[in-house]
């Protein structure tokens, strides 16, 4: 056993060391780096590693790892886990998807594995990537509806059998995971082309960061971690799985008006849904319906506009097309 080192930050077997990837210096003169948590095991075994707020307005995974600080207890854990509460610090400062001082590539989940020589989000998608590619073996990406939607549990992976067993990993209340055919730009991608395993994980969102709801969120993720870690023998205890698990494919339904937008009250997210159900209603300000959402096909919601003001082209509904469960 030695020690495990990212970034800055150094742990010896059994202990927690934190510290930080360095990325460069803004206008300012203060440093663009990325926090970084490393909880090295007593004992050998694989590395876990979870990435929260890659998008700046998903709280959910900063919680959920320092929920997971505080629980895993390193002379219990054989392995290693390394925790990224914050990847896009910007974009978190500003609770906003993007950083605002990279119009140039905005959204930091497409630009995977980045350049070292790029524009100021690629780098530092190059400094995280660089440093996960390496060390992980297992890597969760932790996202959520954002400032704008509420995600039900559901994971996207691809198809290979290390990122499905991945998938199961995950639980009891993980039902739903959703192809994710060719992934490119994310850390996902990343972590596949290098030979090695990682899914996206959705939960959260606008609608459950009030106190309770945001704790609830935090509690599930870390539950999810913990559950992983049981099932790779990382920690000791019984894994536990979902059953039934459903498979399909993701169906982003953007708003075909703008205006108030108001999900009916029996739409509730992974309950089996028939083709033309309605899900939502648009309305102009005077109260007129300009356009009914529908079910496109038979599947279930999973993700809903948690944000009464649409925009017509803005993010309305996440359907998803069941094609079949899994074992
Ligand atoms: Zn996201």
């Amino acid at each position: 056993m030695s020690a495990l080192k990212v970034g800055t930050a150094s742990a010896q077997p059994g202990t927690v060391a934190t510290g930080t990837i360095e990325v460069s210096r803004l206008a300012g003169g203060s440093a663009l780096e990325i926090p970084v948590i490393v909880i090295n095991g007593q004992k050998d075994g694989p590395c876990l590693w979870i990435d929260g707020a890659i998008h700046g307005d998903e709280p959910e995974g900063p919680l959920m790892c320092h929920i997971l600080r505080r629980e895993v207890d390193p002379a219990q854990l054989s392995g290693s886990l390394v925790l990224v509460p914050v990847i896009n610090v910007p974009a978190f400062e500003a609770a906003a998807r993007g950083n605002p001082l990279d119009t140039f590539s905005y959204d930091m989940n497409r630009i995977y594995p980045g350049k070292p020589d790029g524009y100021l989000s690629e780098r530092v998608t190059y400094a995280h990537s660089q440093w996960m590619t390496q060390v992980a073996d297992y890597e969760l990406s932790i996202h959520s509806g954002g400032a704008h939607s509420y995600l039900s549990e559901t994971i996207f992976a691809t198809e290979d059998t290390a990122s499905q067993e991945l998938a199961k990993a995950m639980g009891e209340g993980w039902s739903l995971v959703l192809k994710s055919f060719l992934p490119k730009g994310n850390p996902m991608a990343s972590m596949l082309e290098a030979g090695k395993t990682g899914i996206t994980v959705e939960l959260g969102g606008r609608s459950a960061t009030s106190p309770q709801a945001f704790q609830r969120v935090g509690r599930v993720l870390a539950d999810a971690a913990i559950n992983v870690m049981r099932h790779y023998q990382m920690l000791p205890g019984e894994a536990s799985y979902a059953s039934p698990r459903w498979t399909g494919v993701q169906q982003a339904l953007l708003a075909p008006s703008s205006g108030l937008f108001v999900a009916e009250p029996e739409a509730d997210f992974q309950k089996p849904m028939q083709k033309g159900d309605k899900i939502a209603t648009i309305y102009d300000l005077y109260g007129e319906v300009q356009d009914v959402l529908y079910a496109p096909v038979d599947g279930m919601i999973f993700g809903l506009r948690a944000l009464p003001n649409v925009t017509v082209g803005e993010w309305c509904c996440f359907y998803a097309e069941i094609q079949g469960t899994l074992s």
